[in-house]
């Protein structure tokens, strides 16, 4: 038997301020979560479905879902959610562990521009990545660079085949899960080959 199902989990939280709420109309601010609802089969999840978002009033402790709010705040969610932290855990969505992988990928061309590549990030670069427990492929884009940081955001979804990764490093793939690393920690993630393959446009 095949079990299979959706479920929610939180995916960010953060929260907005100077608003007026419409319940206890105080100007105040509100705490946001971002809830992903995904597939999953036998507790694997599978894709992501959609999101949530949910607010509550810090006043009156009144909770509302986006949708249910007036514009101006809508509109302040929209520009702020991008800085909310995002909550990395066990959703399968957002599984990028960083963990180690134990296959060896042999030397090419293709390695040695990656070596160039991965010393100096670049705006732009796909990185693909190897997810944690479950062996899942996906990928995640290069947003920032700074000094000593790195600032990426994951694609929305996975892949079981390192071959096929090409299938969902699509532009509209890359929308919630953002991170920051430090150059040192993307260096030893390559090491570690957790990523193991740039691209450069
Ligand atoms: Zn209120």
């Amino acid at each position: 038997m095949i079990f299979y199902g959706t479920n929610s989990s939180r995916l960010k939280d953060g929260q907005i301020n100077n608003v007026t709420c419409p319940n206890c109309e105080n100007q105040t601010s509100m705490t946001y979560s971002v809830f992903g609802k995904y597939a999953y089969i036998y507790w694997i999840p599978i894709f992501p479905l959609g999101k949530v978002n949910v607010l509550e009033c810090n006043s009156c402790k009144r909770t509302f879902k986006l949708k249910e709010l007036p514009e101006q705040i809508k509109h302040k969610f929209e520009l702020e959610k991008h800085r909310g932290i995002p909550i990395l855990h066990f959703s399968g969505l957002a599984i990028i562990v960083l963990a180690i992988a134990f296959f060896a990928y042999s030397g090419s061309k293709n390695k040695e521009l990656d070596a160039k590549y991965i010393q100096a990030p670049a705006i732009g670069d796909v990185y693909s990545v190897l997810s944690d427990t479950n062996g899942q492929y996906t990928t995640m884009k290069v947003t920032g660079v700074t000094n000593d940081s790195v600032f990426v955001v994951y694609n929305d979804y996975e892949i079981d085949k390192r071959s096929a990764i090409y299938k969902i490093d699509k532009k509209e793939n890359y929308t919630v899960y953002e991170s920051g690393y430090t150059k040192q920690e993307i260096l030893s993630l390559y090491a570690d080959k957790t990523i193991y393959e740039i691209d450069r446009e």
